[in-house]
């Protein structure tokens, strides 16, 4: 009997934005989406995707048949080369089991199916997400039964890390727990940790057997240059841990709608280690067999076609370029903008954040009074969306910032 099922909370990302189309002011600004927007707020179509596009279209041969389950496999080598770095070892020694996914949601998913599954399925296991996270990363670990619990992460004292919360936790969590990691551009902060950081994080992990889960969203949207965004990634794999990558191409191809993305499984360096990843891979299989059957082809072969091809895999670095090169122009605009009004506080957490998002400090109830007052719209955590933000409205939100914090 369907009465049973009690209506669910609206998804509050989904429901701000739909307030945001409801606004008539022509004033109204929207940085709650994660998407990237060009100068004029609009959506960005990358001149690359379009070429690669037009390949794809022109191409006589082209069906819409099946991909195989594990995917399109010129995109999914295409992508471990891509996160992995093309002469990582990892690869050479085929130690590396990878499927395409639905985009990066897809790959989290996966990735903590075949973990509820299989790890350490005798004992205690616990993953552990910083806090704050991408909040789908809790309901994706519940959905698949793997207990959690969280890191330390952000400190609203200095709106950077809190690497002394984050280390200790991570040192006094049982052993062999499951840490989540956010590679680059952390998703809702934008506060990453520097490489020393990521070395002392690294070595406590070794110490606890821990096993690394690295979501990696905004490879090359981060910083504009791919190798490194994915540096930490790599490093982990250079110490000899075992992990997983969750690898979306949702913000640094633009294909947010196409889900295109892809899971690896990296084993250690092993003598049998070819062995292991066939058995992995094959268990993997299974379990997208009954999830999806197969992924969708069209922003695999988008990507693969750029990726597989010298010219336009240039042509997407550029891309990427104009990308975050525009958000960290909007970055230093914003706080010189609330430095020159004098806006009370500091503002260089700003410029020292990276990526899609901004952790601006502001509480819950000047983000409610900003959305009546100024019809600006933003997450209940004070978080913004540094693309929503161009030349023709970076002044504005910098004196509504400043009128709703000197209230
Ligand atoms: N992980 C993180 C940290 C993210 O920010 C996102 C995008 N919001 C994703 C995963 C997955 O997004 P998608 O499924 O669109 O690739």
């Amino acid at each position: 009997n369907a009465d049973v099922v009690p209506q669910a909370p609206e998804d509050p990302l989904f429901g701000l934005m739909a307030a945001f189309r409801r606004d008539e002011d022509p004033k109204k600004v929207d940085l709650g989406i994660g998407a990237y927007r060009d100068d004029n707020a609009k959506p960005w179509v990358l001149p690359v995707v379009k070429k690669a596009d037009e390949i794809l279209r022109s191409d006589p041969n082209l069906n819409h048949e099946y991909l195989p389950i594990a995917g399109l496999a010129d995109f999914t080598t295409a992508s471990q080369k891509l996160i992995l770095g093309a002469d990582s070892p990892a690869i050479k020694e085929k130690r590396v089991a990878s499927l395409q996914t639905i985009s990066g949601t897809g790959a989290v998913h996966l990735g903590a199916l075949f973990l509820a599954k299989f790890y350490r399925t005798n004992s205690q296991r616990t993953a552990y997400f910083s806090d704050p996270t991408w909040v789908n990363h809790f309901q994706i670990f519940k959905n698949v039964h793997l207990d959690y619990l969280t890191y330390p992460y952000f400190s609203a004292k200095t709106r950077g890390l809190d690497f002394e919360g984050m280390v200790n936790t991570i040192r006094n969590a049982a052993e062999g727990s499951i840490i989540v990691l956010h590679a680059c551009a952390h998703n809702p902060t934008g506060v990453d940790p520097t490489q020393e950081q990521w070395k002392e994080i690294c070595k406590v992990m070794q110490e606890k057997k821990h096993f690394p889960f690295f979501d990696c969203a905004y490879q090359g949207f981060a910083s504009g240059d791919l190798a490194k965004d994915a540096w930490a990634v790599r490093y982990f794999i250079d110490q000899g841990f075992e992990l997983c990558i969750a690898q979306s191409y949702a913000k640094n191809f633009g294909l947010y709608g196409e889900r295109a993305g892809c899971f690896h499984f990296v084993t250690s360096a092993a003598s049998d280690a070819e062995t292991t990843v066939t058995r992995i891979a094959s268990q993997l299989a299974i379990l997208q067999r009954s999830e999806i059957s197969n992924p969708p082809a069209y922003g695999a072969r988008i990507a693969s076609t750029v990726l597989n091809n010298k010219e336009l895999f240039a042509e997407w670095e550029a891309d990427l370029r104009t990308m975050s090169g525009r958000i960290i122009e909007m970055r230093k605009a914003l706080r010189s903008k609330l430095e020159e009004l004098g806006t009370p506080g500091t503002w260089n957490h700003i410029t020292d954040q990276i990526g899609m998002f901004s952790y601006t400090g502001l509480s819950e109830a000047q983000v409610l009074k900003i959305r009546s007052d100024s019809h600006v719209y933003m997450t209940k955590n004070g978080r913004i969306s540094m693309a929503g933000l161009n030349t023709h409205n970076v002044d504005y939100f910098a004196h509504a910032v400043d009128k709703v914090v000197r209230e």
